[in-house]
């Protein structure tokens, strides 16, 4: 881990140290998982089998959202540490200081495209200064100088099952048999309209790479994966899932991957959990490895006053890592 107590240019340098987090996301009722504008389930291709799959863009984006939940909360429980925090900002002249006042930072309902994206930074959805932005990164706008790189990096997650036995195709009404309602996806009007849906019980199984995280960063990130509990399109119907965190390692460098343990699962057959839990705490790998089954449940079950003290330590990371940044980039000559 890399503790960030004190400005210093060289936090900005990558110093690989990384924590790979293996998860195994389950659905628990059905999951409309598709690429931007395309009807049919997103799929991959394992071992000659044709799987479902979730884009790792998916799963970082309600994280994100996770993670800002968490944030708000605590400017909602301790306004006065964001006085604190604003005027530590102040101290070490960060940019975009001024942003903790009355702090908002939001990503736009449902998964944006590429240009929305766009659009939403440069209406500046961003605060570009909380541990939601220095931990996911963002792309700075016209006026910015510098764009922060996410330091949580996703594989794809594999369905451990054949798409042939746990993908249906349905049929719905024109007055929707979900919402009761005529809306209809992408705005059509015709009498029926289907969709392909993943079944409850299937697995997927991937892997996060954390890099260069604080103690603080490290609990939080770990929280915001392990409360995710719903992904893909239509969650007001769809979507329900819950994540297992079966194993942790900490190396100097990134390895395995989720894809590597879904070419020794993925069968004819569907992998049930007991089978993929084990697979994963056989095949992680690092120089240190924390594999508990229950993991994730206990991250779930902090209360959020007990994480409080975490988070206001990685608000404090995150300015000392943006002042660190500056001061790289900037040097002694001030912005
Ligand atoms: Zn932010």
């Amino acid at each position: 881990m890399v503790p960030k107590e004190r400005v210093d240019p060289s936090l900005a340098l990558p110093r690989g140290r990384t924590v790979n987090v293996w998860v195994l996301i389950e659905a628990q009722n059905e999951l409309l998982i598709r690429h931007e504008g395309v009807d049919d389930v997103t799929e991959f291709e394992v071992n000659g089998i044709t799987v479902p799959g979730i884009l790792n863009t998916k799963f970082q984006a309600v994280q994100r959202r996770q993670m800002l939940r968490t944030l708000y909360s605590f400017k909602d429980l301790h306004p006065e540490e964001l006085d604190k925090l604003y005027s530590l900002a102040k101290k070490y002249n960060v940019s975009n200081a001024e942003n903790l006042k009355d702090w908002k930072c939001y990503l736009t309902p449902g998964t944006p495209s590429k240009s929305k994206q766009q659009e939403e930074i440069m209406k500046g959805g961003y605060c570009t200064i909380c541990p939601n932005c220095m931990i996911y990164g963002y792309v700075a706008g016209e006026s910015g100088t510098y764009n922060v790189k996410s330091r949580v990096e996703g594989d794809a997650y594999f369905g451990l099952c054949p798409s042939k036995l746990c993908v249906t195709r349905r049929t719905f009404n024109a007055v929707d048999d979900v919402t009761k309602t005529t809306y209809m996806e992408g705005g059509t009007t015709g009498a029926l309209f289907q969709l392909s849906l993943v079944e409850p019980g299937t697995l997927f199984v991937g892997k996060v790479a954390l890099r260069d995280m604080s103690p603080a960063e490290l609990l939080l990130v770990l929280h915001s994966i392990a409360k995710v509990d719903r992904i893909g399109g239509r969650v007001t119907h769809f979507g329900k899932v819950k994540v297992h965190v079966p194993a942790i390692t900490f190396d100097y460098f990134e390895k395995g991957s989720g894809y590597e343990v879904a070419k020794a699962l993925v069968g004819d057959k569907k992998v049930d959990l007991e089978e993929a839990i084990n697979k994963v705490v056989e095949m992680a790998k690092g120089e240190v490895k924390i594999t508990k089954r229950d993991l994730a449940d206990e991250l779930r079950n902090i209360e959020e006053g007990d994480l409080m003290e975490t988070v206001k330590e990685a608000w404090r990371d995150a300015i000392t890592f943006k002042a660190s940044i500056e001061a790289l980039i900037y040097g002694g000559k001030g912005r």
